[in-house]
């Protein structure tokens, strides 16, 4: 069924489906298109309508072989659209849970298209910030790269920061998905380029091991690897390799090779990594995501499906909580909830009032014991007088002269001596 978007396209089936709306196949002016529904929700914010208008320029203007262009973007009604290139192919998800991991040559050819990708749009001052194998397509009606790898562009450029902000971004939300997650943006610090290099590399890495780094697991636990552990070596990679991946995993962002420097220094290590299989890499007995995730946390749940076939898959979190309902939207994994100043303050006081309560407890005790410990001494005097009182009443009433006046003294003269 055709359906009119704006005055220019009409889309005609869908094609894929998204955290952020619905993808259909299209046409236009210039010919096919894919486009890009917003969900609904999205589309009737006010704000995101004008953020939308404002970068029409700056996304519409990134134009590069290695970036999936977005040719237009429509406001029409409630419609909110982005209109693409149309990419004849698959995501690098799909290919990842498809194939598994991919040999070295075809993982690096792919990697340094899409860092090719990033460093246009890094020129242009555009931070991608949620790369991941779901927004890079593989273009396989293009003529494939070395080895036989298929050509990959890098897509979703800027609807991540499109999305989320402004206002759900400021300073309240980490935008991106927890096992690409750079840790200077749990630590809170404004993303720069460089968490689009330490994402990259993270693909890399997945791409070559099967599993990323520091996935797997409660998101907590995810992101703390983010910042505390070494990156878990990958047996058999080629060092040169290694030393990439290590350099763009850095936990210090300006130590990250830049995108350009990355895809020409991966390109280096094409010629060697020729004819090399497909590392026979053992998967860690992380416990499996379901288990440990709650509905409002990622949403990439990672599966055991028998020995070597460790995957990750694209689907919902399954609920700690009983009865929860799994979270369907996928808006989370791009949305990890941080706390803002406001809610941290209360939590404080929260916890303050908590320490406080038993502390108040223990002065009402205290007092209360010390009440009970007077009126035992008070008792204990009030019995010991009736006892003298009462012992002396006994004593007075056995005795010989009791009731008698008492005798009066006579001191008797002394007797002279005649
Ligand atoms: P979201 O970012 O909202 O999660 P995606 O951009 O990943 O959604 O799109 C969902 C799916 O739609 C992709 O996996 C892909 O299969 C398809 N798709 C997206 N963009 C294009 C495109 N330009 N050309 C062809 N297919 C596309």
């Amino acid at each position: 069924m055709a359906r009119k978007i704006g005055s220019r396209y009409t889309v005609h089936q869908v094609i894929g489906r998204g955290s952020a709306g619905t993808v259909w196949l299209g046409e236009g002016p210039d010919g096919p298109v894919a486009v890009k529904l917003l969900r609904e929700d999205l589309a009737a914010d006010q704000v995101l309508v004008g953020r939308f208008v404002q970068e029409r320029a700056a996304l519409t203007s990134l134009d590069h072989p290695r970036v999936v262009g977005v040719r237009d973007m429509v406001v029409d009604g409630s419609d909110l659209a982005l209109v693409m290139e149309l990419v004849q192919g698959t995501d690098l998800r799909s290919r990842l849970e498809r194939d598994g991991a991919l040999a070295p040559q075809t993982a690096v050819s792919v990697i340094a298209d899409v860092a090719d990708g990033l460093a246009a749009a890094h020129a242009a001052g555009i931070v991608h910030r949620d790369v991941k194998p779901e927004n890079v397509l593989l273009d396989l009606a293009a003529a494939p790269g070395p080895g036989g790898a298929p050509r990959a562009k890098l897509t979703d450029f800027g609807v991540a920061r499109l999305v989320d902000a402004p206002r759900r971004t400021r300073a309240t939300r980490i935008i991106g998905t927890p096992d690409y997650l750079a840790p200077e943006i749990i630590e809170g610090l404004e993303p720069r380029a460089a968490v689009d290099i330490y994402a990259l590399a993270t693909v890399l890495y997945e791409l070559l091991a099967g599993s990323t780094p520091f996935g797997g697991g409660h998101t907590g636990a995810v992101l703390r690897r983010h910042v505390t552990e070494q990156v878990p070596p990958v047996p058999g990679l080629p060092d040169g390799l290694w030393r990439i991946i290590s350099e763009c995993l850095a936990k210090a962002p300006a130590s990250r090779l830049r995108a350009a420097e990355l895809a020409a220094r991966l390109r280096e290590q094409l010629p060697a990594l020729a004819g090399l299989p497909v590392l026979a890499v053992p998967q860690q007995g992380r416990a499996p995501a379901e288990e440990l995730l709650t509905p409002g946390e990622a949403v990439y749940a990672e599966v055991d499906a028998g020995p070597g076939t460790h995957k990750r898959r694209r689907g919902p979190a399954v609920p700690l909580v009983p009865g929860a309902a799994p979270d369907s939207t996928r808006d989370t994994h791009t949305s990890l909830r941080r706390p803002s100043a406001q809610e941290l303050a209360s939590y404080a006081a929260e916890s303050r009032a908590q320490r406080t309560v038993p502390a108040a407890h223990r002065r009402d005790r205290q007092a209360l014991l010390r009440r009970r410990r007077m009126l035992a001494v008070l008792l204990a005097t009030v019995l010991l007088l009736a006892g003298a009182a009462a012992a002396w009443t006994a004593f007075a009433a056995t005795a010989p002269d009791a009731g008698k006046p008492p005798r009066p003294v006579v001191h008797s003269a002394p007797q002279r001596a005649p």
